[in-house]
């Protein structure tokens, strides 16, 4: 059904931009290292005052289990370890959605990303001009900007590639990455079908862009350099690093598969070298914070936006290395593997140190507490489902910061909750039967209670139902369906 509504809102728009998009993709002038923006003051020590500079580091599908913070005994994460020391581990910590495009657009906006239709990943089509995170909603990243804040945005965007959804016409003042849902980790082929451009150049504010060597590397440099840049501002900056790293494809430097030599699997071994690689990359941040003198007036967290792909039975390519254990499930399920992710938040000398955080959280709130932190405006605009999470780390704020948290895909073929430790979920459209969980003994999901506890599963349906109210039909076509639709329309339509 929405198959066919959605085909009526896109194909018109692909005939008048067909030309524009020609050119876009073949555009072949690289911009060099730097920052195209409007350059500014250089004075102050990095605050402008009460006002902390925020980092937040996001990556890509990585799993549960696979710091060693969680307990991972055979992937090295030094740098991630020394963030957990100095700050707040949370091991209740969800996103919005168990796959990339949804879960990023409810970071974005701060908002369960269900509010505004955005439930499928959108495929890579800069001439799309719907197809992107809806232009009616405010991100986080703007209010920051106007309060002030000098904002920088490093890595994945997948929230559209038509130009309105660039992210520096969405909040950032600079930018430099791709615009798709990933890229390959070494080659750029403007010769290769655009698919999912995974192959496609990379872009620096508005200028076409490359990248040397190991795209994780280079990804670390340029955050690095956006820190030194801005370190010595009279102005607070944010710096949004979304590493691709480690979604698939599975590519890993030589060098950081050799630490793992002793993992005997080929494909673990090389998700473990992109997880170092983005350790290490997270190392020089920290490093350049210290030698600016700045890290205690920055807060850092970091996240997963979803948790680690399994390897489904009889489809062993599916599977990238990641464990999410002792959680049930993986990327795209309802079980919490696929929402619980890596959480850790860091502010020396404000948040308590080596401490871990066990209340249910979730991105929205990191969102949230950015907002709170540059005292920006949260009450125009779109509104925020997040909470400031501050006070709850410090222990200024007792309870739990949200009465429940919840996860729907596709209209509600599946959905879960979460309120205090139980958990209810429909697991995936030819599943019936609701399922409840007491996460406080059973992490793993393993004994359901829906029989014996029936009317526990009454109230979380009905907290579900509540919260369902809101939301509105998704409104476009992921990937899988829609590169079928756009090519029947250049067959068909415009080649008639
Ligand atoms: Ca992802």
């Amino acid at each position: 059904m929405n198959h066919h509504m959605n085909r009526r809102l896109i194909l018109p728009v692909l005939a008048t931009l067909l030309l524009s998009t020609a050119g876009f993709a073949q555009a072949n002038t690289f911009s060099t290292d730097g920052d195209n923006a409007p350059g500014h003051a250089s004075v102050g020590g990095g605050v402008d005052g009460a006002r902390p500079n925020i980092v937040y580091i996001m990556v890509d599908d990585m799993g549960y289990a696979d710091l060693g913070a969680h307990g991972c005994k055979d992937i090295s994460t030094p740098n991630l370890d020394r963030l957990a020391e100095q700050g707040v581990m949370c091991t209740s910590a969800y996103v919005t959605h168990p796959f990339c495009g949804p879960s990023r657009a409810g970071f974005m906006t701060g908002r369960y990303q269900h509010r505004f239709g955005f439930e499928t990943n959108p495929a890579y089509d800069p001439a799309n001009p719907y197809y992107g995170l809806d232009l009616n909603q405010t991100t986080f990243v703007e209010r920051l900007q106007k309060a002030g804040y000098r904002t920088g945005g490093v890595g994945k965007w997948h929230l559209g590639a038509a130009p309105d959804y660039h992210p520096n016409n969405r909040g950032f003042d600079y930018f430099y990455g791709f615009l798709g849902g990933g890229h390959d980790y070494w080659e750029i082929d403007l010769l290769e079908p655009v698919a999912e451009g995974y192959k496609q150049g990379l872009v620096r504010n508005n200028q076409p862009a490359t990248f040397n060597g190991y795209l994780t590397d280079a990804l670390s440099k340029d955050a690095v350099g956006f820190i030194n840049r801005n370190a010595k501002n009279s102005q607070p900056f944010f710096l949004f690093v979304a590493y691709n790293a480690p979604h698939a494809p599975i590519q890993a430097k030589e060098e950081d598969m050799a630490v793992h030599a002793h993992i005997k699997n080929d494909r673990r071994r090389a998700y473990a070298g992109m997880v170092y690689s983005v350790d290490r990359g997270l190392g020089r941040m920290l490093d350049a914070l210290e030698q600016h003198n700045i890290r205690n007036n920055t807060l850092v967290c970091f996240l997963s936006d979803n948790g680690g792909p399994l390897a489904k039975p009889g489809s062993p390519g599916h599977g990238t290395g990641a464990s999410n254990l002792p959680l049930q499930g993986g990327k795209g399920s309802m079980y919490e593997g696929g929402d619980r992710v890596p959480f850790l938040a860091s502010w020396p000398g404000t948040l308590p140190e080596g401490k871990t955080y066990e209340r249910p959280i979730i991105s929205l709130d990191l969102s949230m507490t950015a907002v709170a932190l540059a005292k920006a405006d949260a009450n125009t605009g779109t509104p925020l489902d997040g909470v400031n999470l501050i006070p709850y780390f410090t222990d200024e704020a007792e309870g739990d910061p949200h009465e429940a948290i919840f996860w729907r895909r596709r209209n509600g073929i599946a959905w879960g909750a979460r309120a205090g430790d139980l958990k209810a979920l429909k697991a995936d459209w030819d599943k019936k039967d609701i399922e409840l969980y007491d996460l406080a003994s059973d992490i793993g999901e393993t004994q359901n209670l829906a029989e014996s506890r029936s009317e526990d599963l009454e109230a979380m349906k009905a907290l579900y139902r509540a919260w369902n109210a809101d939301n509105i039909k998704y409104n476009f076509l992921d990937y899988a369906e829609y590169h079928p639709v756009r090519d029947n329309f250049y067959k068909n339509e415009m080649n008639p």
